[in-house]
């Protein structure tokens, strides 16, 4: 489990472009941030830099709104017909599957994750996505509708209803998956005919100006798709309070969600928010063990728990706890680590220090309220941020690591008597992103999906992604759907129009 140094030199694409400044892409053209200033993107394995970012902030958000608000209203966007924009979502998803390799590289170097897992999950996942919302261009239809006013007898009437593109977009982005939330965010938006202002992580800007070049090569007129890297707390929050803004979408912490809800006050923004979650993933006793363990453990240490989705709460039936936790304990003991462009890497480091520190924080609290891990509990090595992937037991539903999201590797096991305390106790937290259910009983499968307070309920699998499946959370996981049509409702506003006859 001992982390590796070994680093595989990138391709000479992945050169060429670490090698190129890194702008602010804003009316069309890449250009320096107003303050002049840059920022550093490390690589999480080896703590060293990969590249000067051009640090935007709240001018540069300023710059930005003003020509997305221009595209929208004047420029070439709005006249283009609903096939004109999917031709174009879909060019850019070619492009984007073109340089696969590039994309999966970027992804590895920024963010730490295993360049095969990248190359296999979030770039093919990202160029599905845009082209399953390439289709939805050409399908975004109102009704028509018979009405009757009651205090107008006799009168006729035409109503029909017409869904417009809500406007000006600022789209603020996570950095567990850089390339696959700019498409997630990006594809919906473009497809019901808004412009956007894209604020990447801080953590890991790379693939979304790689990103931001192809969409000028794919030719969408200039200012509707404009890119600021920068601080959350500068450019984020700027984008998030401007008052030309119609809509913010967001995906990261529960915390900051909560102030980009705030902020979006000030001019009343519609506001869609992919928020933390605390996922509980069931075991029954009857479950197909040989399916179960290796599925409780992709849960949890997939993407190395930084999903906020991650199956982080364990609960098992008493009669399988035993088998069920050393099963999961002995897939986390053999994951390999090391950097993500090592093809022999199972899990990569954590994405920054913050982060490390958070988990290592979380793993302290747990250890000092008497947590035991079965495996792990530590950080490996003293250079790149890595985490020994964990198993906890002996652990109290009062516990930290019981309640709050850790973001990291690291799962805590519980045993329970019965469906109703499962039930009871899966719920037992303030999020409701996503649930998990291993049984081969199909009636209690149903029933307890039923019973779940999340947004996607996975049985007898885990993390299954899809563009037409929606993803998004109850209570304070968020608010709207990530993806299928369910998608479209947060970027079209419905207008009705009547005609008297
Ligand atoms: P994490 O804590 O996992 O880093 P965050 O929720 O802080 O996740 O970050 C997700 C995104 O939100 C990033 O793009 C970050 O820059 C941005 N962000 C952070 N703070 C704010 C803020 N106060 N206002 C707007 N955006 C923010």
């Amino acid at each position: 489990m001992a982390a590796a140094a070994t680093q595989v030199s990138p391709t000479a694409q992945v050169s060429q472009f670490l090698n190129r400044p890194k702008k602010l892409l804003i009316g069309g053209k890449w250009v320096e941030a107003v303050s002049g200033k840059t920022f550093a993107t490390l690589n999480p394995a080896t703590e060293e830099t990969l590249a000067e970012v051009a640090e935007g902030d709240a001018a540069d958000i300023d710059k930005a709104v003003k020509s997305a608000r221009m595209a929208f209203e004047d420029g070439p966007w709005r006249r283009l017909t609903p096939s004109e924009r999917g031709k174009l979502i879909w060019k850019l998803a070619d492009l984007v599957e073109k340089n696969l390799d590039e994309f999966a590289t970027l992804e590895s170097l920024d963010n730490g994750k295993p360049r095969l897992i990248a190359a296999v999950a979030d770039v093919p996942l990202a160029v599905d996505l845009f082209r399953y919302m390439a289709g939805w261009a050409t399908k975004i239809e109102g009704n028509t509708i018979p009405i009757s006013v009651p205090y107008a007898p006799g009168s006729r009437y035409f109503a029909y209803t017409l869904r417009e593109p809500v406007g000006v977009v600022g789209q603020i982005i996570p950095w567990n998956f850089p390339l696959l939330m700019a498409a997630w965010k990006l594809g919906p938006a473009l497809a019901c005919g808004c412009t956007v202002v894209l604020k990447p992580a801080e953590q890991t800007p790379l693939s979304a100006l790689r990103l931001g070049e192809l969409i000028c090569e794919a030719g969408f007129p200039d200012g509707v798709v404009n890119i600021v890297t920068g601080y959350g707390e500068t450019a984020g929050a700027a984008l998030a309070a401007h008052s030309q803004v119609d809509k913010v979408a967001f995906t990261g912490s529960t915390e900051v969600g909560k102030l980009i809800l705030k902020a979006a006050a000030g001019n009343l923004k519609k506001v869609s928010l992919e928020l933390g979650g605390k996922s509980p993933n069931i075991v029954c006793a009857d479950a197909d063990l040989e399916v179960a363990i290796p599925g409780a453990a992709n849960a949890v240490f997939f993407n190395h728990g930084q999903c906020c989705c991650a199956g982080s709460r364990l609960y098992v039936e008493k009669q399988v706890f035993d088998k069920v936790v050393e099963g999961v304990s002995e897939h986390a003991k053999r994951i390999k680590l090391g950097s993500g462009l090592d093809p022999s890497t199972e899990m990569g480091p954590l994405v920054s220090s913050e982060q490390l520190e958070r988990v290592t924080g979380y793993l302290e609290s747990g250890l000092s309220q008497g947590a035991k891990p079965v495996v792990g509990g530590k950080r490996v090595g003293s250079k790149g941020y890595f985490v020994e992937p964990t198993v906890l037991v002996d652990v109290k539903p009062d516990m930290k690591v019981v309640r709050e999201e850790i973001f990291g590797p690291v799962v805590v096991a519980m045993p329970v008597s019965d469906m109703n305390e499962v039930q009871t106790a899966a719920n037992d937290t303030s999020y409701g992103l996503a649930a998990g259910i291993w049984t081969n009983d199909i009636a209690k499968a149903h029933s307890l999906a039923a019973q779940l307070r999340a947004g996607t309920v996975w049985i007898n699998c885990y993390n299954v992604f899809d563009a037409a499946l929606p993803f998004g959370g109850y209570k304070e996981s968020g608010w709207g759907r990530e993806m299928g049509h369910e998608v479209l409702e947060l970027y079209t506003e419905t207008k009705a129009v009547c005609v008297k006859l």
